[in-house]
């Protein structure tokens, strides 16, 4: 039974209501990355109280995190938890009522649809292109309304996607911008322009687990919070678009890369070629004999010589200290085999 008390000041807001409320607690809304952005939607949705919030992270917990990311603590850093298991853990101390899965994996072609599938909308808290692409091939052929978010330096931009009837990514975007884009890795960010996109898009969230799409916004909106300037654009539908026009999923139907450059990081995530269930502590004692292993329960950390592997048991690695893939996957194909 739902705890009315705890809401009580929401339900005080006629949008919202007992019967909004209620309807709440039997939502399910999907969390795509939980990074800065990811954090603070949890956050909101948590505490009010959205019935079941499902959150995906391919990556750990690193202290560079901690000035911006809030369910993050220095113990999570230390322990090198995976985002999505120490986010878990804090929603559920946050809101016991509520179901809160933490799924720690890389989100691609193979299980994006599975991923999303019992979701009423999706929060993007994502840090790339080519994983939003995926999500509007993904959420226009289920139907599924997303709401795309990204925040970099003190500038942040989102805008609400109902496939069939508003403008979706590609509309706007045919194809990934050009060139280096600027990233949280290299141009910074401040945690107040994250905290104003993840606040427009829970907002939108609340609207559509409501029913309310009357009330969305509609509009691309782009916010400079430190020079307190906000843009604010209506985009159009493009007849031909090949996405919500024609139907064509290019980014469904590609398969993975098998290396991912991660950004600014001086890392390279490695796919496994086909999916696999390695045995970490199995893993540990060979490793041992190489480098320094430390492990917990979700992740084997190797280091050797100036490299660190951080492997997960699904086959994943990321490997810190190379931006080279090749090298990446020679110390992959070496250490946890092909
Ligand atoms: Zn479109």
């Amino acid at each position: 039974m739902m705890n009315r008390e705890k809401y009580s000041r929401q339900i005080l807001f006629p949008p919202i209501g007992a019967d909004g409320q209620q309807k709440l607690s039997q939502s399910k809304a999907l969390i795509l990355g939980c990074g800065a952005l990811g954090t603070a939607q949890a956050n909101a949705l948590a505490r009010a109280g959205v019935g079941t919030l499902r959150i995906v992270d391919r990556d750990f917990v690193e202290e560079s995190n901690l000035q911006r990311q809030i369910l993050f603590d220095e113990a999570d850093a230390r322990e090198r938890l995976p985002k999505a298991v120490a986010a878990a853990r804090k929603l559920r101390q946050m809101n016991s009522e509520i179901e809160v899965e933490g799924v720690v994996e890389d989100v691609d072609n193979r299980n994006i649809e599975k991923l999303v599938s019992g979701c009423e909308v999706i929060l993007d808290a994502t840090d790339n292109f080519e994983a939003r692409y995926l999500l509007n091939d993904a959420a226009v052929k289920l139907a599924l309304p997303w709401i795309y978010g990204a925040a970099v330096a003190s500038y942040g931009m989102t805008m609400t996607i109902l496939p069939g009837s508003t403008a979706c990514l590609a509309c706007l975007f045919p194809s990934p911008p050009e060139g280096a884009q600027e990233t949280c890795d290299t141009a910074g960010v401040i945690s107040p322009a994250v905290s104003w996109v993840a606040a427009i898009q829970v907002t939108e969230a609340l609207k559509i687990l409501l029913g309310r799409s009357q009330d969305l916004h509609g509009s691309l909106l782009a916010y400079d919070i430190w020079k307190n300037h906000l843009q604010e654009v209506r985009p159009h539908r493009n007849p031909d678009c090949r996405v919500c026009g024609a139907k064509e999923f290019v980014h469904l139907s590609r398969a993975a890369p098998a290396h991912t450059s991660l950004c600014g990081r001086d890392s390279v995530q490695i796919h496994a070629a086909t999916p696999r269930q390695l045995d970490l502590g199995e893993l540990k004692s060979r490793l041992e004999r190489f480098g320094r292993v430390r492990a917990n329960e979700f992740l084997l950390i190797f280091s050797v010589d100036c490299y660190e592997l951080t492997i997960f048991p699904d086959g994943r690695a990321i490997v810190k200290g190379t931006h080279d893939p090749a090298v990446a996957r020679s110390l992959y194909a070496r250490y946890v085999g092909a």
